[in-house]
C-alpha cells in the first residue's frame, strides 16, 4: 500500500486516486491569488488573497443552512464568484466537521448544516465554479497560519473550544490528518472531569463533555446554579462571585489544560494555541487553563504557555486560501463552467 503525504501537492482524479499536480499542471503557482471561503453555520466569509498573503476582495453571504448541502455549495460558489478576480486559480474552503482533503468529502458533521455530512464538498464547489478547489476542517485551516509563522519544522498543539472542543495537530512542520481526516479531535480524549458525561460523539466522559461551552453552562446547572441559556450568563454570574458558576468555568478550564499538558509532553510542541469563544469569557478560565498546563508539564516544557491566536479577523480566511498551497486540489471536469 502506497502512503499518501499530504505535504507533496497532489491532485485528485475523478476515480479518487491522488496523482502528482505535476501530471495536470500546477494550478496554484506562487504569487497567483487564491479564492479563501469559511463556511460557517450561519455564514459564509470569501476572500480574494493575494500571493502574497494580503486580502484583495472581501464578501460575506448567509449560509443557507436549512436547505441542504446542494443549496450550500451553491452559495459557495457565488461568494467565490463575487471576489473572483482574472489569474484566480484555486479555492480553498474551511468548513465544520470531519472534511478528508483526500476525497474532498465531509466524513461527518452535526446537523448545524442539514445533510452536510457524505458531500462532496471539493468536486461539487469545483463543478460550479470550474476552478481547482482544497477543503479541510475549519481548525485546522486556522491552524495552519499559525504553524506558516513557526518555520519550516514547527510543531504546533491548537485547541479551538467553543460550542465543541476541536483542534489540530502538526509536527516538523507537517499538518496531520490522520485516517479519514480524523487528527487534531482534542474534544474527545478522556477526561477524568468528564467520568460518566455523555459526549456528542455517542462516547462517555470525553473532555468536550465537561469543557465546551453548553457543557460548562450545562454543569453549572448540574451543581445547583440557576439554569442559563448561554455560557455568557455563566461567565457573568462568575464575575459577581457565584460559586456555582465560578466552579463550572474553572472545571471546564482545568480539564482542557490538564488535557493539554499531557498532549505537549507527548508532542514536543514549539507552541500551544488556545481558540475559540470560551477562552475569550475572561482571565478566570485563562488562569485557570494556564495553571492546570503547567502542573502537567515535564522540566524541560517549563517555560511552554498557552497563547491565544495570533491572527486577526482575517485568520479564517486567510487560512482558507492558503489550504491550495498545503492540501490536494480538486480539478473541475474539463467542460465545467468558468465563474
Ligand atoms: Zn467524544
Amino acid at each position: 500500500m502506497t502512503e499518501q503525504h499530504l505535504d507533496a501537492p497532489m491532485t485528485v482524479t475523478r476515480t479518487g486516486a491522488p496523482v502528482p499536480v505535476t501530471h495536470r499542471g500546477a494550478p496554484s503557482p506562487p504569487g497567483a491569488p487564491a479564492i479563501g471561503l469559511d463556511l460557517g453555520g450561519t455564514k459564509i466569509a470569501a476572500a480574494l488573497v493575494g500571493g502574497d498573503g494580503t486580502v484583495l476582495t472581501r464578501h460575506t453571504l448567509p449560509t443557507p443552512s436549512t436547505r441542504g448541502a446542494q443549496a450550500v455549495l451553491d452559495v459557495l460558489a457565488e461568494a467565490a464568484r463575487e471576489v473572483w478576480a482574472p489569474g484566480t486559480a484555486a479555492i480553498g474552503v474551511a468548513a465544520a466537521g470531519v472534511i478528508d482533503p483526500v476525497s474532498g468529502t465531509v466524513t461527518s458533521a452535526t446537523d448545524t448544516i442539514r445533510g452536510w455530512a457524505g458531500t462532496a464538498l471539493a468536486a461539487g464547489l469545483a463543478a460550479r465554479t470550474g476552478l481547482a478547489v482544497a477543503c479541510d476542517n475549519d481548525v485546522r485551516a486556522a491552524a495552519a497560519t499559525e504553524l506558516a509563522d513557526l518555520g519550516a519544522d514547527g510543531t504546533l498543539l491548537y485547541a479551538a473550544v467553543g460550542t465543541g472542543v476541536g483542534g489540530a495537530v502538526a509536527a516538523a512542520g507537517r499538518m496531520l490528518h490522520g485516517a479519514a481526516g480524523i487528527a487534531g479531535h482534542l474534544g474527545h480524549l478522556p477526561s477524568p472531569e468528564a467520568d460518566g458525561l455523555s459526549c456528542t460523539c455517542g462516547a462517555t466522559g470525553h473532555l468536550e463533555a465537561i469543557a465546551a461551552g453548553p457543557a460548562i453552562t450545562a454543569h453549572c446547572a448540574r451543581l445547583g446554579g440557576d439554569p442559563a441559556d448561554r455560557l455568557q450568563t455563566v461567565a457573568q454570574r462568575a464575575a459577581h462571585g457565584d460559586p456555582h458558576a465560578t466552579a463550572a468555568i474553572t472545571l471546564g478550564a482545568r480539564a482542557t489544560g490538564r488535557a493539554l499538558g499531557g498532549l505537549a509532553n507527548t508532542l514536543g510542541p514549539h507552541r500551544v494555541v488556545v481558540a475559540g469563544g470560551v477562552p475569550r469569557i475572561g482571565a478566570l478560565y485563562w488562569d485557570a487553563l494556564c495553571a492546570a498546563f503547567a502542573a502537567e508539564l515535564m522540566p524541560p516544557l517549563r517555560a511552554l504557555r498557552p497563547t491565544p491566536p495570533c491572527g486577526g479577523a482575517d485568520a479564517a480566511v486567510l487560512g482558507a486560501a492558503l489550504l491550495t498551497r498545503t492540501v490536494p486540489l480538486h480539478h473541475p471536469h474539463p467542460t465545467g463552467a468558468r465563474p
